[in-house]
């Protein structure tokens, strides 16, 4: 059957340097499908507008991004459970019937990710106590972690993503943070810092070691990866996490569609790395 030409897109602000439009438009090639998937910069004021857009006939859905994924929520008919309970979304589905639902991959992205490279559970530390954190929180506790530390600049911020009795908010200039690290084997940067070359390291170099998966979901080279690498860490970064979430959000739009590798490929070419 002859599929009538969809647009996508991804609603942020800024959105200029988004690798989405590169993976999901290297996917829609792929696999044949005559949709585009285009650049929607969105500043606040016309948040509204933009997603009521989303309602016209022709169009699939779009993703969200900063600063919107919870702004957002207000503006939808309805919200996948596990995204109503993480509080943010990052994917929107027009169905057929003319409704606007939203959805979070961020946290099945990296679950599975976490699970991919090989992480068998322990004791996992999280940096930072933002959105990118409530979907690691997400994730850890679906891959059954004995114990969780939030660990955060602003303390009351991490108090809140506290859940249940293994799970403690720690301020990022305790005392006990040398302690906590040297029984962890998972330490996850999900702080703004790591995308600008001047950012300090989220964690001191000196209290890493060679038993740590160190997972920083920013898709740069970063001080605190290098400084993982050097002590002889497993140092991951967040390239696998963002591919995953846009290929769950692709299947989505396009059930029975399995995006992952042609997105992995182009976020890989986009970013020049020799895959
Ligand atoms: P957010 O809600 O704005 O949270 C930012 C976090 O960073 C907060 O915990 C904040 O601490 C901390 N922070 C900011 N500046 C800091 C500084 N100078 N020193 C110490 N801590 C600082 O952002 P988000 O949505 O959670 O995103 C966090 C990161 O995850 C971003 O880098 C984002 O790009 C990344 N991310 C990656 C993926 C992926 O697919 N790879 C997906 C989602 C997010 P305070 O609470 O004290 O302000």
């Amino acid at each position: 059957m002859q599929q009538v030409a969809a647009t996508l897109g991804i609603i942020g602000d800024p959105v200029a340097h988004s690798l989405s439009p590169a993976m999901h438009n290297a996917a829609l090639r792929a696999f044949g499908l005559p949709h585009s998937y285009e650049r929607w910069p969105t500043p606040r004021a016309q948040l509204q507008q933009r997603v009521e857009q989303l309602r016209q006939p022709g169009m699939r859905g779009a993703n969200v991004t900063l600063p919107h994924k919870v702004a957002v929520l207000e503006y939808l008919d309805a919200v996948d459970p596990a995204a109503a309970a993480l509080g943010a979304v990052n994917t929107l589905v027009h169905s057929a019937t003319g409704t606007l639902t939203g959805y979070n991959t961020d946290a099945p992205a990296l679950r599975d990710s976490l699970a991919a490279c090989g992480w068998h559970g322990g004791h996992a530390v999280v940096l930072g106590a933002g959105g990118a954190a409530r979907a690691a929180m997400v994730a850890l506790r679906q891959l059954q972690a004995a114990q969780i530390s939030v660990v955060n600049r602003t303390i009351e911020r991490a108090q809140v993503l506290v859940e249940q009795p293994n799970e403690a908010a720690v301020s990022a200039d305790d005392h006990t943070l040398p302690t906590l690290i040297s029984t962890a084997s998972l330490v996850i940067n999900a702080t703004a810092l790591g995308w600008h070359a001047s950012d300090p390291a989220p964690l001191a170099g000196h209290l890493l070691h060679a038993n740590l998966i160190v997972y920083d979901m920013v898709y740069r080279p970063t001080p605190l990866l290098e400084q993982a690498r050097r002590c002889g860490a497993q140092a991951i970064d967040g390239l696998d996490m963002l591919v995953r979430q846009a290929a769950l959000a692709f299947a989505l739009w396009f059930p029975g569609y399995a995006a992952l590798h042609v997105m992995r490929s182009a976020a890989e070419q986009a970013l020049g790395r020799n895959p």
